[in-house]
């Protein structure tokens, strides 16, 4: 737990970048429409390839695994699609989805790579260095989208990629749509309030789905209709029965799990009845700092000692607990 080492200033700040932000690419934007261009950067020896399997990244513990040369060649022969993700100190990478190669005969991945490389991003993310995590993000995010929109939401005929598959366009020549790569907004809430001995506490929650012990802030998807504020409001209101006001800004993370970008808020607790939403929480309550020291166990998953945890330290929602537990401020507040 540290504070910023540029600025020292919140936990959450923009020159301290959270995992699968600061993607170390220019995106060459100028780019994209020119065809010969990509066209000459896929085949440059020296370009990088970001494989994805299904659901799975090629990735070690070292780093992320990016061929190059004539690996990358054999890869891009299978691969279903490929993205132009950018230029990274001058080498192009690009993206590609090579889920159509069969898996082994006993079920594993193809050996497209070194062995047991094909990993799960969500689980290795916070292991790698940030800027290889941040380019398997990217990479990600556009293959998945990718795969869901294959078809024109218009009028049902296939798409294509183009733009270096920053876009498909609809082949119906009447309809022609162009469709563009989702991000989906989701809000992410610290409610600061008081427990029932009325000290300084934070509401947090538990899912079913979780692993047991595990604690952490609320969240929930935009809506359409409504802004980012109305959406904590709203998110907070419904599943926990806590009124909120004071909401500000702390910072997102890109989350390409399908498609999300996780928005940071708090929020100030003004009224309402804590009564957690039995359909979307397990449980809900009060945490005081101390009550978080005395229960909480330094470790970001089960650790067999039965006690409580907080979410690891490189996902929003632990930033904004962290925030909180090192009493910095709210920026733009
Ligand atoms: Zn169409």
């Amino acid at each position: 737990m540290t504070l910023c080492e540029s600025c020292d200033d919140a936990i959450v700040c923009p020159m301290d970048p959270i995992l699968y932000s600061a993607v170390p690419l220019d995106r060459a934007h100028h780019l994209r429409r020119d065809d010969a261009a990509i066209g000459a950067l896929v085949r440059r020896p020296d370009r990088l390839l970001v494989p994805l399997w299904r659901d799975l990244s090629l990735a070690t513990p070292e780093g992320a695994v990016m061929p190059a040369g004539d690996i990358a060649a054999r890869l891009l022969d299978l691969a279903g699609v490929t993205v132009f993700l950018g230029l990274w100190a001058g080498r192009p990478v690009f993206a590609a989805d090579l889920s159509e190669a069969e898996a082994e005969p006993d079920g594993t991945p193809p050996r497209l790579g070194p062995d047991g490389a094909w990993t799960a991003l969500k689980a290795v993310g916070g292991t790698l260095p940030a800027d290889h995590a941040a380019i398997l993000a990217y990479g990600r995010a556009l293959v998945l989208w990718h795969r869901r929109a294959r078809f024109c939401g218009i009028c049902g005929a296939p798409t294509q990629s183009r733009e270096g598959g920053h876009m498909r366009q609809c082949q119906d020549g009447t309809c022609a749509a162009p469709h563009y790569p989702r991000t989906d907004p989701a809000v992410i809430m610290r409610v600061d309030g008081t427990d029932e001995a009325g000290q300084p506490a934070i509401l947090m929650h538990r899912q079913k789905i979780w692993a047991p012990g595990m604690w952490s802030v609320l969240a929930g998807f935009v809506e359409p209709g409504e802004t980012l504020e109305e959406a904590v409001a709203r998110e907070v209101r419904e599943e926990s029965g806590i009124e909120v006001a004071a909401v500000r800004y702390h910072g997102g993370q890109p989350w390409p799990f399908p498609s999300s970008l996780m928005l940071g808020f708090s929020a100030t607790a003004i009224g309402g009845t804590l009564a957690p939403d039995p359909d979307e929480l397990e449980d809900a309550q009060w945490f005081s700092k101390a009550r978080i020291a005395a229960e909480f166990s330094d470790a970001h998953r089960t650790d067999g000692s039965g006690r409580p945890f907080l979410p690891r330290p490189d996902a929003i929602a632990r930033r904004l607990v962290d925030d909180w537990l090192l009493d910095t401020p709210a920026r733009g507040g």
